[in-house]
């Protein structure tokens, strides 16, 4: 199957622009996540790639197929939305094998497909419950085997797994994704989830304010931000501000080196990024990038702890194993050091803490 290809996608809303020149890439056989907060157009842009929303401008194209004017029903797209309706009134292998039926399948091959889709979804032997016995973890199997009962070329899900409770929804996560890599279907879900977006892609697209800030595998996505947005809306970061000079950078009177160092000019206003994980404290620090800092809070998080400090640079978290350097206490005077290869720089206007 070929690739999935947006090219400088637009929608508007009257004076709204919900997607603003997006150009995407979806691998044939991949899980991408549109992950981004509330009302960036992660549902919109998915909405255009199921051919349920006409966009304002650009194309989608699979392969060397034009798609753009194509009505949904015409896409051969599977689709789990936010509210997967099932049919009440069927019991659960109709419910799989309906789109099938009606376009004409014959009766034993639309059951026989119900069967194996159904054991593909770890329900092997529901098909004649009804929906209303179901739990809400099976009844999103079925709308997950629903939807690709046809062998649908792309499958799209918007938000498949709110419905379901926390625990629930990470073991939806990882059978999705083993699903979707033994099918090796072409798949994009909308997730305001970063642990979820993290758990099942293969390239997470970050948007914000209809655009795409950062487009690459999680680990990147996590270690390499590409600007400020993307640092805070994808795990946690300190923000601190400084001002480049001499290849290094000036932070509340004092001199921090970074690597790779500055690619700004001197004298521009930085904002540098550092993940709370990161950050160290104790005996025997490296020298140089040390800050004086005060313990103002310590929050205990099972392995984990948050070490809260006040330093001239600003406050800064710093996350450390629970039983290293156990007796901090709040108003303990320490040292932080912020490795150089550990900072993110980007310019000052750009990063939104
Ligand atoms: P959420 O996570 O809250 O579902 P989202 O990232 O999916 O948000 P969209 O639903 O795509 O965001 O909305 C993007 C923007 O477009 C928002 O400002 C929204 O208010 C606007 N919008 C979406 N649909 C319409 C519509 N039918 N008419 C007018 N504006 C719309």
């Amino acid at each position: 199957m070929p690739d999935l290809v947006l090219s400088d996608i637009r929608k508007d809303y009257g004076a709204v622009r919900a997607v603003d020149r997006v150009d995407l890439n979806f691998a044939h056989g991949e899980l991408t996540a549109l992950l981004g907060p509330s009302g960036c157009g992660k549902t919109t842009l998915l909405r255009m790639i199921a051919g349920l929303e006409d966009p304002s401008g650009g194309t989608i194209r699979l392969g060397d197929q034009d798609l753009t004017g194509t009505p949904a029903h015409k896409r051969k797209f599977g689709m789990v939305f936010q509210n997967f309706a099932l049919f009440p009134h069927l019991n659960v292998a109709d419910n799989v094998c309906y789109a099938l039926t009606i376009s004409g399948t014959p009766k034993a091959k639309a059951r026989a497909r119900a069967g194996e889709l159904l054991e593909q979804v770890q329900l092997d032997g529901y098909g004649q419950r009804r929906i209303g016995e179901l739990s809400g973890g099976q009844r999103q199997r079925v709308a997950i085997a629903r939807a690709l009962a046809q062998e649908p070329d792309v499958f799209l899900l918007d938000e498949p797994m709110s419905a379901l409770d926390a625990k629930l929804r990470e073991e939806m996560q990882v059978e999705l994704r083993l699903l979707q890599q033994r099918l090796k279907i072409t798949t994009i879900v909308v997730t305001h989830d970063q642990r979820e977006a993290m758990t099942m892609a293969d390239n997470i697209v970050v948007m914000s304010q209809g655009r795409c800030e950062q487009v690459g595998p999680p680990q990147e996505i996590y270690h390499k931000p590409a600007n400020g947005f993307v640092a805070s809306f994808i795990g946690r970061a300190n923000f601190m501000s400084g001002r480049v000079r001499d290849g290094a950078v000036q932070v509340a009177g004092r001199t921090l080196t970074v690597d790779p160092a500055p690619k700004y000019l001197d004298g521009s206003a930085v904002t540098l990024a550092l993940r709370p994980e990161k950050a160290r404290l104790g005996d025997a620090l490296p020298d140089g990038n040390r800050l004086p800092a005060r313990v103002t809070f310590l929050r205990h998080v099972g392995a984990t702890r948050d070490i809260h400090l006040d330093t001239p640079a600003g406050p800064l978290v710093v996350e450390q194993v629970s039983d290293r350097g156990g007796d901090l206490q709040i108003g303990s005077e320490v040292e932080v050091h912020l490795p150089p290869d550990a900072i993110h720089l980007f310019p000052a206007e750009a990063a939104a803490a």
